[in-house]
């Protein structure tokens, strides 16, 4: 198996230099070159794969795409990623009215779903690192969660540097210390005078510095790393298989920013899951809501919500799909990202826009309607949910295709993580779980920088020289 550039004019990658390199060096994204089928041979894999443990059947869904990569300690990575989660099942299903469930995806060490891909994450590139005799720096941009279970995945791991940044004000509380309060010394935590746009756009514009990005063999664990989505793909099965898949169609509805839950579960289509729908569910930062419905992809203002996890108007992975949409033509691709690159928007060919529909729904949720979820499904049923869970659940009722048709909404954080935004909707205050019940007293470390390429790239040279 080997990945292709997204925007065509990058050299093929296996997996390995993937994991490592991130985003492609013409900018794009890399993509599998085929994507490999779930149960190739008969009925009887269906079978086999249903009655697996969630760490096994991951295995089973990753290995494809692997090439021979970590050949023998793949299964050990994959056991000890997912020993550490809070439930048996790893991601346990919940419903929460006729035939609609929750697939609570925040047991893991941060409480947010972004744990599944980076848990793994961590440790393969650690293991890459360290057979190759190698050192990296990860450099990150976080609205919020990635930047925890980026921080969590790999601190303490000596081959790796992790600078992590986050916009300043615009996370809330318990994320933020989430990420300053851990201290180990590979760990550095930036926060940017700017919104998270600003902080995603200094990271790719460190890694189109070419000399940079080779000097301190730069690698990326944000959502446009590969190896973010792959760990993604394995839950979309999961769910799919306990209710009934393949005999049976799922919808799933997607609480989205980046696009790179919903582009997992796109994948997990691909690779022949019955997957009925994906309904792709944005607060008001509804970019990617709307280049689905009518193919304006165009960035406005990032308004900030109570789902701040959500709050951009640049979804990195869509441009993943787009690459299918035209047919893999990267020139396509490049040309779009270039209009955009301008003009902060370009429109994508109707017959792009049409592909898209048979599969996504978009739809995004307004905050009176966010809060009320949290409040009704709190009622009806007694389980509190958070801000993102609740736009996710909203538009799942708004657009689920048919009433006989199973619908998951992914819950992609614990509510805890959102304490005043819960409590304001239920009366009920969420409370963390006792492993970080005294997150806010522990304390913070981290630097604040301007909003500016040059002073982070000096700050980053400096602090890696110093411990190097
Ligand atoms: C990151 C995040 C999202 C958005 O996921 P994308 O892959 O960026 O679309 C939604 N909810 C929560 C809680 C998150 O942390």
């Amino acid at each position: 198996m080997r990945y292709m550039s997204t925007r065509g004019r990058a050299p093929a990658l296996s997996f390995e230099d993937v994991l490592l390199a991130g985003l492609a060096r013409d900018g794009g994204l890399y993509v599998p070159e085929t994507w490999p089928r779930l149960a190739p041979e008969s009925g009887g894999d269906w079978q086999r794969l249903a009655g697996l443990s969630y760490a096994e059947l991951a295995v089973e869904v990753m290995r494809p795409y692997l090439g021979g990569a970590f050949a023998e300690d793949f299964a050990a990575l994959v056991d000890d990623a997912y020993r550490g989660f809070g439930h048996a099942a790893v991601a346990p299903l919940v419903q929460t009215g006729s035939n609609e469930f929750l697939l609570e995806l925040f047991h893991g060490p941060t409480l947010a779903f972004k744990d599944f891909a980076l848990q793994l994450l961590g440790r393969l590139l650690d293991s890459t690192l360290r057979r190759r005799g190698a050192r990296a720096t990860v450099l990150g941009a976080t609205s919020g969660d990635t930047g925890s279970a980026a921080i969590e995945a790999l601190a303490g791991k000596d081959a790796v540097e992790v600078f992590m940044l986050h916009p300043r004000g615009r996370t809330s509380a318990v994320q933020r210390r989430q990420m300053t309060t851990v201290t180990a010394a590979n760990v550095h935590n930036i926060a940017i005078e700017g919104t998270f746009d600003d902080c995603q756009a200094l990271v790719k514009g460190a890694f189109n510095d070419l000399p940079f990005r080779d000097g301190l063999n730069l690698s990326a664990v944000n959502s446009i790393n590969w190896m973010r989505v792959l760990g993604q793909i394995v839950y979309y099965v999961y769910a799919a298989l306990r209710l009934g898949a393949p005999h049976r169609q799922v919808a799933f509805a997607v609480p989205t920013g980046n696009f790179g839950d919903v582009y997992a579960g796109y994948a997990a289509e691909r690779m022949g899951l019955p997957i009925n729908r994906l309904i792709v569910a944005t607060n008001r930062n509804d970019i990617v809501a709307r280049a689905l419905a009518k193919g304006d992809y165009s960035a406005g203002q990032v308004e900030p919500t109570i789902s701040p996890s959500m709050d951009i108007q640049v979804a990195s992975n869509f441009e993943r799909l787009m690459f299918d949409l035209v047919d893999r033509d990267g020139a396509a691709v490049s040309a779009m990202m270039e209009a955009f690159q301008k003009d902060r928007a370009f429109h994508l060919p109707p017959g792009a826009v049409a592909r898209a529909s048979a599969l996504f729904v978009g739809a995004s949720v307004d905050e009176a309607t966010t809060r009320a979820t949290i409040g009704q499904v709190h009622r009806e049923t007694g389980v509190v949910i958070d801000p993102h869970t609740a736009v996710g659940v909203a538009a799942a009722r708004r657009h689920r295709p048919d009433p006989s048709i199973p619908v998951v909404v992914l819950a992609t954080a614990h509510p805890a993580k959102f304490p005043e935004a819960v409590e304001a909707a239920t009366g009920v205050r969420p409370s963390l779980p006792p492993r970080m019940a005294d997150l806010m007293e522990r304390p913070e470390r981290y630097i604040t920088l301007p909003n500016d390429l040059a002073s982070l790239q000096h700050h980053v040279l400096a602090v890696t020289k110093e411990r190097s």
